[in-house]
């Protein structure tokens, strides 16, 4: 744990292991924390936000998140390494991980003293201006599939804002997060960025502090319900980023082996461990054959193996628990009557027989009824479902509690515009699938969350209160 500029090593609750999910091995054991360290370092972040952190100008906040990003950039290398080692993924798509992560610093870095409030003209006899101002103190709640980019995400627009934070990392991967807090350690005052490692307790104190003015959360939307009942005790804004049913819906004038092969990759980017991800391949019945037969073909490219090994495209699920969920979803797709079109070979390698390994898989003839059309994977398991029209291809797209991200393939641009209307997403892509840019905001409809982050504007206005200051003008 790292609170108000300390590292606590020393165990005084229980011990989480961190298993290399490659290997099945123990990476390190880690000292959490529970409601009493969390409380603590509420306090501290709290404290730090009164005595020194609200003084600072915006000009400096953006000066100390820019070093920040310097850091991280100068020594990327061992938070790639350790979410390599606890996530499973390959080191390169970590790497990539970590530059996202230096990118959000350096944007909000520039954002900190650009964002201002409005002045609204004279009305019966006085005028507004508007101030933003932080909240105090943020607490962060996070999931295991991309961690060093997740801090960030919310850090940076937090403290760039004026607030302090304090994270909790999930206690399966909190060693990349402890490994920025040790590089920035001493680089902002004691107190401003906490990180608590430890289960749901932790999450669960931070949810329910009366002295936590904004929640920022990424998760599940089970768990996302769960923070949103605790956060209600006290009225706590919360920003949602929550799960996903993301459908690609490819057209016959689309460039077919592009839209196939990228919305595969993507699929199982990540080991398909990605909220914005295409788990739904939505694809026009004239075009159903030869585009499964590029999906089939792009899949087969995929190398699994360890993350640290050269030339892996994919590597294990993150955990024994991410295991037994996808293996499940598998049978339970085959036993509800989809036809399974490829399931990828699992390592050979002696030592990685204890890693938890699945081969991605394409299921076709997938149904809505069936639950691997509606429920959240989350895992490399892609399901293609056919269609006649494009009201139909619309139909099934929305036909989910989710609305995170969604994607249409066709060269008629009107129709693209149509479609990218007609989908309830808080992200369409036409023809490109997870093409991501930072400065455009990012969250769900419907049960995939609210709330936008990754965006100048909207994710400023998350992490800050407006007031109105009202002038008279006299009589
Ligand atoms: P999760 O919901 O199980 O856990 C997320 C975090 O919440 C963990 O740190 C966990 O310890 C904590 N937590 C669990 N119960 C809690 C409680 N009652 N109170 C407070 N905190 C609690 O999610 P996960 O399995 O770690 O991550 C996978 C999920 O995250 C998927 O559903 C995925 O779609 C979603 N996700 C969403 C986005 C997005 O931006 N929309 C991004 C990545 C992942």
């Amino acid at each position: 744990m790292y609170i108000n500029g300390e590292f606590r090593t020393e165990p005084t609750g229980e011990i989480g292991s961190v298993i290399n999910p490659a290997t099945g091995e123990v990476v390190e054991e880690v000292a959490m924390g529970g409601p009493a360290e969390t409380n603590e370092a509420i306090e501290a972040a709290n404290r730090a936000y009164d005595e020194e952190w609200s003084d600072w100008s915006a000009r400096d906040r953006g000066e100390v998140l820019r070093e920040m990003a310097a850091i991280l950039e100068e020594t990327p290398d061992e938070v790639a390494r350790l979410e390599t080692l606890e996530n499973g993924k390959p080191l390169d798509q970590s790497h990539n991980d970590v530059n996202a992560a230096v990118e959000a610093l350096e944007f909000y870095a520039g954002a900190a003293d650009k964002f201002h409030g409005d002045t609204i003209p004279e009305k019966l006899g006085v005028m507004d201006m508007t101030v933003h101002e932080p909240y105090g103190v943020v607490g962060v709640i996070l999931p295991w599939n991309w961690p060093p980019m997740h801090v960030c995400d919310f850090a940076a627009p937090a403290l760039a804002a004026g607030n302090t934070v304090v994270i909790k990392p999930s206690s399966q991967t909190p060693l990349a997060t402890m490994e920025l807090a040790r590089l920035w350690d001493g680089v902002l005052p004691d107190g401003v960025f906490n990180v608590v490692v430890g289960s749901s307790g932790v999450g669960s104190t931070i949810s329910g502090h009366p002295d936590v003015g904004k929640l920022g959360f990424t998760g599940s939307t089970w768990t996302g319900g769960k923070i949103l009942e605790s956060a209600a005790e006290n009225i706590t804004s919360a920003m949602m980023e929550l799960g996903g049913k993301n459908p690609s819906i490819v057209f016959p004038d689309a460039d077919l082996e592009k839209a196939a092969s990228r919305t595969v990759n993507r699929a199982f980017y990540n080991c398909g461990e990605a909220c914005s991800s295409p788990e739904r391949l939505l694809v026009h019945e004239d075009v159903h054959d030869e585009v499964v037969e590029h999906c089939v073909e792009a899949a087969a490219r995929v190398t699994l193996g360890n993350g640290l090994d050269n030339g892996v495209d994919m590597g294990p699920l993150a955990s024994k628990e991410q295991y037994d969920k996808i293996t499940e979803a598998i049978e339970v797709a085959r036993n509800e009557g989809a036809e399974l079109v490829f399931s990828g070979e699992t390592p050979d390698d002696p030592e990685l027989q204890d890693g938890f390994f699945v081969g991605p898989a394409i299921f076709d003839g997938v149904t809505r009824d069936m639950k691997l059309f509606q429920e959240e994977v989350f895992g490399p398991v892609l399901a293609v479902t056919t269609f006649e029209s494009e009201e139909e291809a619309i139909d099934l797209a929305n036909d989910t509690k989710y609305g995170l991200t969604g994607g249409v393939w066709t060269t008629d641009s009107e129709r693209s515009m149509r479609v990218a209307r007609s989908i309830e997403a808080g992200l369409v892509y036409v023809n490109n699938f997870m093409h991501g840019i930072l400065g455009t905001p990012f969250g769900g409809y419907k049960r995939s969350g609210m709330g936008r982050k990754l965006a100048f504007e909207e994710t400023m206005r998350e992490f800050t209160r407006v007031k109105s200051i009202r002038y008279s003008l006299g009589e």
